[in-house]
């Protein structure tokens, strides 16, 4: 059970002009040693998508569900609830992909993950192999992880130039709006 509501990223689909910033500034925070000019060492894998519709641009991501379908139908408890919202634990994913077809919003993406710059590779049964074994680039869900540990937040709003991109803490906005009605209110009564 999680203790508290997840903050989640909120996009302001009016403000994006569909530059794609946030795509490669979230690809570059989950590479290690980040990515500029001629660093780039492995392909990039953003966690956002941006998706153009009847001339709207806006980046989709994980919304970190409070009741999320991907953690209830993982067969292999891979993603889990933390106090850093909705976590994909890479070391238990097997890639069956039923979190890829349940997510409401299509955030879940399998993709390769990449360790001290190799991919990880998965052990597959091939009879026409030597030993009867061979292993392969292993595709593991991959989805919005907040920026989990990276200092100043998600770098997809830290990069943003048109400020369209907002880090939501849920219940922070709650509070910030009972106080706005309670003063509203205080006004209203002072006036009657
Ligand atoms: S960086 Fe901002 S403006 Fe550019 S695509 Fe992403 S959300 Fe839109
Ligand atoms: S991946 Fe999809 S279902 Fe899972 S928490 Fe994110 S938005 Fe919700």
């Amino acid at each position: 059970m999680h203790a508290r509501l997840s903050p989640f990223i909120l996009v302001s689909a009016s403000k994006c002009i569909g530059c794609r910033v946030c795509e490669l500034a979230c690809s570059a925070a989950h590479q290690r040693g980040g990515v500029s000019v001629g660093s780039l060492q492995v392909p990039l894998s953003p966690r956002l998508y941006l998706t153009s519709v009847n001339n709207v641009r806006v980046p989709i991501g994980c919304r970190h569900c409070e009741d999320a379908p991907c953690a209830e139908v993982c067969p292999n408890n891979a993603i889990i609830h933390t106090t850093e919202g909705v976590q994909v634990e890479e070391d238990r994913c097997v890639g069956c992909k039923t979190c890829l077809a349940v997510c409401p919003v299509g955030a879940m993406e399998m993709a390769q993950v990449w360790k001290r710059g190799k991919p990880a590779m998965r052990r597959v049964v091939d009879p026409s192999a030597p030993g009867g074994v061979r292993y392969e680039p292993a595709s593991l869900a991959s989805k919005c992880d907040l920026c989990r540990g990276r200092e100043g937040g998600p770098a997809c709003v830290d990069a943003c130039p048109e400020k369209a991109l907002t880090l939501v803490d849920p219940i922070e906005v709650k509070r910030r709006r009972n106080f706005e009605a309670a003063l509203a209110l205080s006004r209203t009564y002072e006036e009657v």
